[in-house]
């Protein structure tokens, strides 16, 4: 059995400022510790319940951020920044099921720690619902039947997450007090918790349906600030609705959510 763990750092326990998630701090250095040991909770439930083989992928910023001598040594980590894909590199179907640790909520959204997708000046909907990172990567796993087996993140996340895939076991980080601010548990029981988590989802993974979705998705891309609309005209195939709202067209989810990507990467270019 393959288990593929996708990694953000917004999401873990404890963290609830962009000092803490990037930069030369003890603060950073800190957060990076608790990121490796939810990964390694999880990794080692999972090995103990008859995984054989996990690929970890350092999603965050720089993908460069996990103590990776820290995992038990059938883990492969995905690492380095700007790879072909991002989060979901080497994800195919040959994985039984994906895991998704230290999410965040979807740009824009209220109380929820940190929230963005991909960029905080850019929000997106699929068919009309909005998506943030989570909900684009288990579509891009749905689409290759891959289901997702597991969830973590700040209680908002989770609160959406729930909504969009309602059947996946999830575990609350923390309590949601503002973009800023949680009500934080020990950082040993957030472990705990993901590890019973990662035990019961693998028994019960058999049940989880993959996310759905196929044929051509509409992709709505909302610029936060009217400033930054010509850079998303920059690019062909996407039409502009109004002043700060644009249409994308995908065959597929890759092209979806590497058009996503895309989007964020030139919306935070510096020129
Ligand atoms: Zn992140």
């Amino acid at each position: 059995m393959k288990i593929y763990v996708i990694a953000d750092m917004e999401g873990v326990s404890g963290v609830v400022s962009p000092e803490q998630t990037g930069g030369n701090t003890w603060l950073y250095e800190a957060a990076r510790l608790q990121y490796t040991r939810e990964i390694k909770a999880v990794c080692e439930a999972a090995i103990n319940a008859g995984a054989e083989e996990i690929y970890v992928n350092d999603f965050h910023g720089n993908g460069l951020n996990l103590v990776a001598d820290a995992l038990p040594r059938e883990v492969l980590v995905i690492k380095g920044g700007f790879r072909p894909s991002s989060g979901y590199d080497l994800l195919d179907g040959t994985f039984a099921g994906l895991v998704m640790l230290g999410i965040h909520a979807r740009s824009g959204t209220y109380g929820g720690v940190l929230p963005h997708t991909y960029s905080n000046k850019l929000a997106f909907e699929i068919f009309g619902q909005p998506v943030g990172e989570f909900d684009v990567l288990a579509l891009l796993a749905g689409e290759k039947k891959v289901p997702v087996i597991l969830i973590s993140g700040d209680s908002k996340a989770l609160e959406q997450a729930g909504t969009s895939l309602p059947s996946t076991p999830g575990v609350i980080t923390k309590y949601s007090i503002g973009t800023e601010g949680a009500l934080c548990m020990h950082p040993d029981r957030v472990c705990e918790l993901l590890r019973d988590e990662m035990k019961r989802a693998i028994k019960i993974m058999g049940s989880i349906e993959p996310a759905q979705i196929s044929g051509a998705i509409q992709l709505k891309i909302k610029v936060g600030d009217v400033c930054l609309s010509s850079r998303i005209e920059w690019i062909p195939g996407v039409k502009r609705l109004d002043d700060v709202s644009f249409e994308f067209i995908g065959r597929n989810m890759k092209e979806v959510a590497n058009l996503m990507y895309g989007c964020a990467t030139l919306i935070e270019a510096k020129f």
